[in-house]
């Protein structure tokens, strides 16, 4: 797919990024690049990822990259999603990242500056971009991950507070976190949808217990987290009691639409086709069938994805259903590592250093949830996809109009 050339405004601001990154950052090398995650799962080395990840979000601040699109009085650069696309393309040579860091400020920033009063705003949005508190997404329990509207972690006014008691799981990086925001059931005598409160709350309190549940990876991505009688103030709940529902669904909206567009970095078909030729294993007729089937589709996802970037360029709505990239980007990021475990043979049993580059294809072999079910099912998309796309008749629901309190929920 031919990309349009940049305009003289667009050519300008690409190269006041790229001298920045210059200046900042150091170039890419391919081989042992920290932003790729550790190498080795201990805590010693998520710390270290951790304390790497806060020291570039806020270079990038004080720069004045860490938000293009955001208003300039919130921190942001001020610009528009073409010149978000430019910078993106621009750091993706360099060896930084800001990891979950930004992905969080990517979901309740935005949430804030839509939903937010303004006292929310001016105590919040600055220290999140800088990376001075780091925050965590506090939806999925054990019985509502994806009828997350089936929450059941229960907020009660008292007094001037909120007083939280209930379960999360699955909290990517809640044990580096200072605020988490929440969903909660502030009244069960309405329909689900109705009696959800969003709110924000310290995460450094008496009463909020982070368990971290270790993945088959080894690393400690996700955890458990219990709150009992945790406070918040009244004044951290966005959008009014009861009021949460439209919050949480435009921070899933935003969490749907990153996902899709993440690359698989130098995890590439590329890079197993000249592994292929250094072991001689390319004159194999089945190895270049597999190989030639692996280029396939990841072309495909690149000119899906390209697709959707020339559109926000040319100022088209995308044609391109978010949910048809998030499908397809999980979908095909595991078929490639299960081609890349299938050439590498008795070496893809291996891991972290002794491994083939690293250990990275058997990370991503075994990071197959993170892709199909983080961020929605690859199941729940298609749901949605049939129902949007296709016109199909949506999915039967007998919970809309009754109260929360009356519905058969599992447990109950
Ligand atoms: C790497 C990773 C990071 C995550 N980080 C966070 C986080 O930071 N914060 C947070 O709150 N959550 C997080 N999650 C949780 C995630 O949002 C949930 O796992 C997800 O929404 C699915 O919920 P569940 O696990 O309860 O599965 P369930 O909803 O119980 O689903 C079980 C199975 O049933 C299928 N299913 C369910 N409903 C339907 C339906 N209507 N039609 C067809 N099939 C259906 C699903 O597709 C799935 O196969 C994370 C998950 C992963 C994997």
């Amino acid at each position: 797919m031919k990309r349009r050339a940049d305009t003289p405004h667009e050519a300008a601001f690409r190269a006041e990024a790229r001298a920045w990154l210059a200046a900042n950052a150091k170039r890419k090398t391919g081989v042992n690049d920290w932003s790729d995650g550790p190498r080795v799962h201990t805590v010693a080395a998520e710390d270290e990822y951790w304390a790497r990840m806060k020291a570039w979000q806020r270079t990038r601040f004080d720069g004045g990259w860490a938000a293009i699109t955001w208003p300039k009085e919130f921190g942001g650069r001020g610009a528009s999603p073409v010149e978000a696309i430019l910078f993106a393309e621009e750091v993706a040579a360099f060896d930084v990242s800001s990891g979950f860091i930004d992905a969080a400020v990517g979901l309740i920033g935005p949430a804030l500056i839509r939903f937010g009063t303004p006292e929310q705003r001016a105590r919040y949005l600055k220290p999140m971009l800088r990376g001075d508190e780091i925050w965590c997404q506090l939806f999925s329990e054990p019985e509502a991950g994806s009828d997350l509207a089936a929450v059941r972690t229960r907020g009660v006014v008292d007094g001037d507070d909120l007083v939280l008691n209930g379960q999360k799981v699955w909290t990517t990086s809640a044990q580096y976190a200072d605020w988490g925001f929440i969903v909660c059931r502030t009244n069960p005598d309405v329909p689900k949808h109705d009696g959800i409160t969003f709110a924000m709350v310290d995460m450094r309190q008496p009463g909020v217990e982070v368990r971290p549940l270790v993945t088959m990876k080894g690393d400690r991505h996700f955890n458990e987290v219990f709150f009992k009688d945790v406070r918040t103030p009244l004044s951290n709940v966005v959008n009014g009691l009861g009021r949460g529902w439209p919050v949480t669904t435009f921070v899933l909206m935003n969490e749907g639409a990153s996902i899709g567009t993440t690359s698989h970095g130098r995890l590439r078909v590329a890079q197993l086709v000249a592994d292929a030729v250094a072991s001689g294993r390319i004159e194999e007729p089945v190895v270049r069938e597999k190989l030639g089937a692996g280029y396939v589709e990841e072309r495909v996802l690149e000119l899906l994805q390209a697709r959707l970037k020339g559109a926000i360029l040319d100022g088209r709505r995308p044609d391109v259903d978010g949910s048809v990239l998030k499908v397809f980007t999980a979908e095909s990021g595991h078929r490639k590592a299960e081609l890349a475990a299938w050439l590498q043979g008795a070496d893809a049993l291996l891991a972290g250093h002794d491994a083939p580059m690293e250990g990275r294809w058997q990370d991503s072999l075994l990071a197959r949830g993170a892709m199909t079910v983080g961020g929605g099912t690859v199941e729940v998309h298609r749901n949605g996809l049939g129902e949007r796309a296709l016109g199909l008749p949506k999915e039967p629901r007998l919970d809309r109009d009754r109260p929360f309190k009356d519905l058969r929920v599992s447990g109950s």
